[in-house]
C-alpha cells in the first residue's frame, strides 16, 4: 500500500500514482488465467448487490467472465425484497424486512449455501466494494484486520457507504471464517492518477496536507468498467483511449479517461462536487454554505446535509429526485421539473466542453448508470449543439438504446457516443482473482 499524501506539512496535499507502477501491475498479470468463483459483493447505502462470477485475472471484464448467480437486497432497514437469483433458476423472491447490511450478508450466504454455492468447488473468494479508500488504498487490498482498521478510519469520510460495506465485511468474515480470502476494491482508486493539478484544490498546501485534503473522486469502478468496455467493442488499444465517461445515477460523475487512466473527474473530496445529481446539488461557490448556516440559523453541518440530501433534482423540482418521474411531470407541463432536467442536462453538456479540452479532444463519450442507460431524452439534450465539436447523436440509435450496449452516434461522427451499462460487480470480481494471484506470487 502506498500512502502519497504526506503528513509533512511542506509537501503537497497529492502525489500522483506513477503511471509506469500501475502499468507493471497490469504486465504482471498477463501470464494468469487459473478460473476463481468470486462472490462480488456491492454494498449502497439502503441496497446489496452481488454476483457470483467465475473468471480469471485476465478477463477484460464481463465479456470473458461466467455469471453463476445474482440478485440484491433492497431497502435495507425498511420493508425491502430480497431477490436472489441463480444461473440454473433457482430463486428466492421474498418481500421481507432486512435490519442492516450485516443481516443481509448473512441472508445472502446462506441462501448460497441452499444452492451448493459454498461448498468445495464453490465460491473461493469474496471481493467487496468500498466507497472511500482514502490516501491509504491505491489499489485492491486483501482484507485483513490491519485493512478493516484502515478503512474503519475512513469511514467519516463517506458515512453513508464505507459503514455498510464494513458492516458486510465483518458479518461475512464471522459466518465463513478468516480462511475464506477477501478482497476490497476502491471506488477512489482509479482516480489515483490524476496529475496533481487536477487533484489539489487551490487552498494552503500546508492545510490540505495536514487533513488530506484532495480531490479524491468517486464511481472509480463504473468509470473503469465503461472505459474497458469501450476499449474491448471497439478493438481500442488501452494506450490510445481518450474518452468521457459520464456515470448518471442517482449519483453522478463525469471522469476524463486517458490512456485507460483518470486524469480528470468531477466528483472531489466528497461526492458533493460536481454534476447535479438526484439530491446533490454539485458545484455550487463554497461560501453558500457558511452563508445559508448564517441566514437560516443552523449549523454548517446542516447546511451540509441540505446540500446533499434535499438539492440536485429533487431541491430544484421540489418533486422528485427520479428522472422519470420528472420527464412525465415536465410533459404535463410542469416547469420546476423542466427546469431541473435543463440544469442537470447544461451541467453534463459543460463537463463534456472541459473534458474536451482536457484530454484534447475524445474518441467518444460514454453513457452509463440509469440515467445514461435509459433516458435517451436526457442524452439527446446533454449533446444538442455539440455538433461543433464532431459529437452528434443518430435519434433513431438513441432512442433504441435503451439498457443495452450500443453506439448511438451518427456514421461518421467525429466524437462517438456509446451507451455502455455499467456492471461494477464484474471489475470487482477480476481484481478480486488479481489480487490473490498477485499476494500468493509475493
Ligand atoms: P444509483 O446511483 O442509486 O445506482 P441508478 O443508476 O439506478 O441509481 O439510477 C437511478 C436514476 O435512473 C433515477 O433518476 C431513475 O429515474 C433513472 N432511470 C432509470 N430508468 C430510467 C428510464 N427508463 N428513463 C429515465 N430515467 C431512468
Amino acid at each position: 500500500m502506498k500512502r502519497p499524501c504526506s503528513d509533512d506539512g511542506n509537501r503537497p496535499s497529492w502525489v500522483p500514482l506513477a503511471p509506469e507502477t500501475q502499468l507493471a501491475t497490469e504486465n504482471n498479470q498477463a501470464n494468469e488465467a487459473s478460473e476463481m468463483k468470486v462472490l462480488a459483493i456491492n454494498c449502497g447505502s439502503s441496497t446489496l448487490k452481488f454476483q457470483v462470477i467465475e473468471g480469471t485475472a485476465t478477463d477484460r471484464t464481463r465479456g470473458e467472465q461466467q455469471r453463476l448467480a445474482h440478485g440484491l437486497v433492497d431497502r435495507i432497514g425498511e420493508h425491502g425484497e430480497i431477490n436472489f437469483n441463480s444461473g440454473t433458476g433457482r430463486r428466492l423472491v421474498q418481500p421481507t424486512r432486512v435490519a442492516d447490511h450485516a443481516e443481509a450478508m448473512v441472508s445472502l450466504l446462506r441462501w448460497l449455501q441452499s444452492i451448493d454455492l459454498m461448498g468445495p468447488d464453490g465460491i473461493a473468494a469474496l471481493g467487496h466494494r468500498v466507497v472511500h479508500g482514502g490516501d491509504h488504498f491505491t489499489g485492491p487490498a486483501l482484507i485483513d484486520d490491519q485493512a478493516l482498521d484502515a478503512i474503519n478510519s475512513l469511514s467519516h469520510l463517506a458515512p453513508l457507504h464505507n459503514g455498510p460495506a464494513l458492516s458486510a465485511i465483518r458479518a461475512a468474515r464471522q459466518t465463513l471464517g478468516r480462511s475464506m480470502p477477501m478482497v476490497a476494491t476502491f471506488d477512489t482508486a482509479f482516480h489515483r492518477t490524476m496529475p496533481q493539478r487536477a487533484a489539489c484544490y487551490a487552498i494552503s498546501q500546508e492545510l490540505a496536507a495536514r487533513h488530506h485534503v484532495h480531490r479524491y473522486g468517486f464511481h472509480g469502478l463504473a468509470h473503469h468498467y465503461m472505459a474497458e468496455r469501450y476499449a474491448a467493442i471497439t478493438s481500442t488499444p488501452t494506450q490510445e483511449l481518450k474518452l468521457i465517461t459520464l456515470q448518471l445515477g442517482n449519483g453522478c460523475s463525469a471522469t476524463a479517461v486517458e490512456a485507460g487512466r483518470s486524469i480528470d473527474t468531477s466528483m472531489g473530496f466528497t461526492p458533493l462536487e460536481g454534476l447535479i445529481m438526484g439530491t446533490r446539488c454539485g458545484d455550487v461557490d463554497p461560501s453558500l454554505a457558511g452563508f445559508l448556516a448564517q441566514q437560516e440559523g443552523v449549523s454548517i453541518e446542516q447546511v451540509e446535509d441540505w446540500l446533499n440530501t434535499r438539492s440536485g433534482l429533487l431541491g430544484v423540482s421540489g418533486l422528485s429526485n427520479d428522472m422519470r418521474q420528472l420527464l412525465a411531470a415536465e410533459r404535463e407541463g410542469d416547469s420546476l421539473a423542466g427546469l431541473a432536467i435543463d440544469m442537470f442536462c447544461y451541467r453534463v453538456r459543460k463537463y463534456i466542453g472541459a473534458y474536451l479540452a482536457v484530454l484534447g479532444g475524445a474518441q467518444a463519450v460514454v453513457f452509463g448508470g440509469g440515467i445514461g442507460e435509459n433516458a435517451a431524452e436526457a442524452r439527446s439534450r446533454i449533446c444538442a449543439g455539440m455538433e461543433w465539436c464532431g459529437l452528434t447523436l443518430d435519434q433513431e440509435r438513441n432512442n433504441r438504446a435503451v439498457g443495452r450496449e450500443e453506439p448511438i452516434s451518427a456514421d461518421g461522427a467525429r466524437v462517438g457516443a456509446y451507451v455502455i451499462p455499467v456492471d461494477e460487480e464484474s471489475i470487482i470480481a477480476r481484481d478480486t482473482v488479481r489480487c490473490l494471484e498477485q499476494s500468493r506470487r509475493a
